[in-house]
């Protein structure tokens, strides 16, 4: 219903991936579309709406499936897992893996520097975070911070598409801004994403949090 997948294509070597896909049948389709056999199936973490469409991806590309570390056993026919720190290499694109607790044990982001690309998965989405699952109000906001270190100018793309239920958290030029554009994009039956988290570190009401304390009543309330 709202999850979104990801095509990547490493354009200098054309080896693609797909990122979480829930479901594979869209998927496929696009893939034949584009003529692009995913040699990998990257998962962020291991809720069903973010793995389901892996088994018929690998089974008709033989696609290899990569995790969390945390995953590796989870997943069912994951084959590499990998933790903060490691550097996942999609053609001569590099992907750099960054833990993020809070929402499910063993979450992980996607970041490409030099594309200046994040995956976020359930962690951080437009205009709110993921639900604390399998984690403490704590290790989100840990992880938040995390996100709220990289450049301004990262495009960030969340797992779900959810920017509509926090419009009414906006206020102020950047906020309206930021409203007019989801609107707009919304209108237009396209994704809202990608936003850059320059926006987002201003117009999100969690990442907006200037301290532990605002942050927990905010998302325990
Ligand atoms: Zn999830
Ligand atoms: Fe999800």
């Amino acid at each position: 219903m709202d999850n979104y997948a990801y095509l990547l294509i490493d354009k200098q070597t054309n080896i693609s991936a797909v990122l979480d896909p829930s479901e594979a049948e869209p998927v496929i389709k696009e893939c034949e579309k584009q003529n692009i056999k995913p040699v990998y199936i990257l998962n962020t973490h291991h809720h069903f709406d973010h793995i389901e469409g892996n088994k018929e991806i690998k089974d008709k590309y033989n696609s290899k499936i990569v995790v969390s570390i945390n995953d590796l056993n989870i997943i069912p026919s994951a084959d590499i897992g990998l933790e903060e720190g490691d550097i996942f290499n999609l053609g001569n694109s590099k992907a750099h893996i960054i833990s993020a607790e809070g929402h499910a044990v063993g979450h992980i982001l996607w970041y490409f520097p030099s594309e200046k690309n994040l995956f976020t998965g359930d962690i951080l989405f437009n205009l709110a975070v993921g639900g604390l699952f399998e984690g403490t109000a704590e290790q989100m906001w840990h992880s938040l911070q995390k996100i709220k270190k990289l450049p301004d100018d990262v495009l960030f793309y969340p797992g779900h598409e959810y920017a509509v239920y926090g419009l009414n958290s906006l206020y102020g030029p950047t906020g309206e801004r930021y409203a007019a554009k989801v609107k707009e994009r919304l209108s237009q039956g396209i994704p809202t994403a990608p936003f850059t988290l320059g926006e987002e570190k201003i117009c999100n009401p969690y990442l907006s949090c200037s301290n532990y304390q605002e942050f927990y009543e905010k998302i325990i309330s």
